[in-house]
C-alpha cells in the first residue's frame, strides 16, 4: 500500500512527461508575474529528468526561455511560508504571501491565519500580498462575508507594508471593485489572470491597475480577453502562468510553467498590436517598478 506522498510522487513522475516543449526564447527577458512552484512540482514534477532540487529546475528552464524572473504566491499560510523560505534561497524568485479566497471561508481561526500572513508581509523579500479577493464561482453565499472580511484585511496589509496586491477575481468583478472602492485601493494592484472584457478592462486601467494576462488570452473561446488586452496600455500589462494551470494553446490540459511564457506574451503582443521585443522590455520594467528588485 502506498502513503498519499508517494502516490503523489508517483503522479508527478507520470505527469512530468507530459510538460510541453519548451518555445523558441524571447530575446528581451519578461518575467511570470503569478506562478505556484510548489503546486507545480507536487501536482505535475519537472520538466527534463527531474534530477537536482526540482524549484532550481524549474527556475533554470524559464532563464532558458527568456523567464528571468517569477514572483511565487501564496495560497494559505504553509504556502506563504514555503514562498517567503524559496525567494530568501534563490535570486530569480520573489515571493507574494495571502490566504486564498476559496481558503479564507474554511478555516476555523481567520484572525489567527491573517496575522500570520501579517508577520510573513514584513519580510524583504515578500513584494506581493496575494493571491487575495473574491471567488463566487467556487465558494457559495454561506462563505462569502468570511471571503469578504479576508480581502479587505488583506488589503490593510497591502497598504501598511507597502507591497503590491494581487488579486484573485473569479465571477466577481463588481464585489472586487466595490471592496476595493470602499476600503481605498493600495498603490499598486495587480489583477491576476485578468478574466474581464474591454469595459472591466477600461475600469481598471482608469484605477491605475496592472492587469496579469495568462495563457487563457490564447484560448480560441477568449476574443473578450484579447479585446481587453488590446485596449490596455502596455505600461499595465503583465504576463503570468499561473502554472501549473492555465496552460497555453495548442498545450492545454498538459502542465504549465514559467518557461511557457514567450507563447501568451507573443500572443499578447499580436493582440495589443506591438513589438514584442518593445512589449517584453515594458512588461520587465513594470515588474521592477512593481516588485522588484530581484
Ligand atoms: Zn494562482
Amino acid at each position: 500500500m502506498s502513503s498519499p506522498s508517494e502516490s503523489r510522487r508517483a503522479k508527478a513522475a507520470r505527469r512530468a512527461g507530459e510538460f510541453p516543449p519548451a518555445p523558441e526564447p524571447l530575446a528581451v527577458p519578461v518575467f511570470d508575474s503569478h506562478t505556484h512552484l510548489d503546486l507545480t512540482v507536487q501536482e505535475a514534477g519537472v520538466p527534463g529528468d527531474g534530477d537536482g532540487d526540482p524549484v532550481e529546475a524549474l527556475i533554470a528552464a524559464a532563464a532558458k526561455s527568456g523567464v528571468d524572473r517569477l514572483v511565487q504566491v501564496g495560497v494559505d499560510v504553509a504556502s506563504s511560508r514555503w514562498g517567503a523560505d524559496a525567494a530568501d534561497r534563490h535570486p530569480a524568485l520573489l515571493a507574494a504571501v495571502a490566504l486564498h479566497p476559496n481558503e479564507a471561508p474554511r478555516l476555523s481561526d481567520l484572525d489567527e491565519a491573517l496575522r500570520e500572513i501579517e508577520a510573513l508581509a514584513a519580510r524583504p523579500r515578500v513584494r506581493g500580498i496575494g493571491e487575495t479577493g473574491m471567488d463566487t464561482f467556487r465558494t457559495g453565499d454561506e462563505g462569502r462575508a468570511a471571503q469578504e472580511a479576508s480581502f479587505r484585511a488583506h488589503i490593510a496589509i497591502a497598504k501598511r507594508y507597502g507591497k503590491a496586491l494581487i488579486i484573485h477575481d473569479r465571477d466577481a468583478h463588481d464585489d472586487v471593485l466595490r471592496i476595493l472602492d470602499s476600503e481605498g485601493a493600495p498603490d499598486t494592484v495587480v489583477m491576476h489572470c485578468f478574466s474581464g472584457d474591454a469595459a472591466f478592462a477600461a475600469e481598471c486601467v482608469r484605477r491605475g491597475f496592472h492587469l496579469s494576462f495568462a495563457g487563457t488570452v490564447t484560448f480560441a473561446s477568449a476574443g473578450n480577453l484579447r479585446e481587453a488586452a488590446a485596449i490596455t496600455p502596455p505600461e499595465q500589462m503583465m504576463v503570468e502562468t499561473d502554472a501549473p494551470y492555465l496552460t497555453p494553446v495548442p498545450y492545454r490540459g498538459r502542465p504549465n510553467a514559467s518557461y511557457l511564457i514567450p507563447i501568451t506574451v507573443r500572443a499578447l503582443a499580436g493582440a495589443r498590436g506591438v513589438d514584442l521585443d518593445e512589449l517584453c522590455g515594458t512588461i520587465s520594467a513594470t515588474g521592477e517598478r512593481v516588485f522588484g528588485p530581484w
